[in-house]
């Protein structure tokens, strides 16, 4: 007898996993102690599409739309992709560092991406996001919790707040801190 595990060299068994390029080590031994919540929409605001997809594996078709042109020769990914039905995508190991945080800083430590863990939401900042999408999240960040320390948990405009504004205000900090049963220090941000 034998049974596949949850999780192997990073990868979530129960997320769809498709493999972005962009992605390189981390530095030696660093801990892997913050998840990251982004949200992301191509075009902005316009759900449903595989453009993201298509972004965070360098085949975007830049003559697709107007505003993928300002993307060109722009290298990004995250570790996992949450759509507006709770369908989970994983692109990039989380042993592996992916390039979701760009330029940013938490409590001090710069260059996020090294010690981090990085959620996209189908989404936009400024709008909600869908219960299914909760339902999700709160599924994987406990199971993340038993992979990697984590000791904190914060969006991307709180790491770069000169730059970003995602997951912006529709996204609700207390329904998932509720929904997980994680005490406040996890939620702050200094
Ligand atoms: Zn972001």
């Amino acid at each position: 007898m034998s049974r596949r595990p949850v999780w192997h060299q990073g990868r979530y068994r129960f997320a769809h996993a498709v493999a972005s390029p962009n992605f390189g080590p981390r530095p030696a031994a660093t801990g892997i102690d913050l998840l990251v919540i982004h949200a992301i929409s191509l075009p902005p605001g316009i759900y449903g599409g595989d453009y993201v997809q298509d972004f965070f594996t360098n085949r975007l078709d830049h003559h697709a739309h107007p505003y993928f042109e300002t993307l060109r020769d722009v290298k990004v990914s995250a570790h996992f992709y949450v759509r507006r039905g709770g369908e989970l995508m994983q692109f990039v190991s989380c042993d592996d560092r992916a390039w979701h945080a760009g330029a940013s800083i938490y409590a001090g430590r710069s260059n996020c991406n090294d010690f981090s863990i990085g959620i996209e939401l189908e989404g936009l900042d400024g709008d909600t996001f869908s219960r299914e999408q909760y339902e999700c999240l709160i599924a994987l960040v406990p199971m993340l919790a038993q992979q990697y320390p984590l000791k904190h948990i914060c969006g991307h405009e709180h790491i770069a707040p000169d730059r970003k504004k995602d997951p912006g205000e529709g996204f609700s900090w207390p329904v998932l801190q509720a929904a997980l049963g994680w005490s406040d220090e996890f939620f702050s941000v200094k």
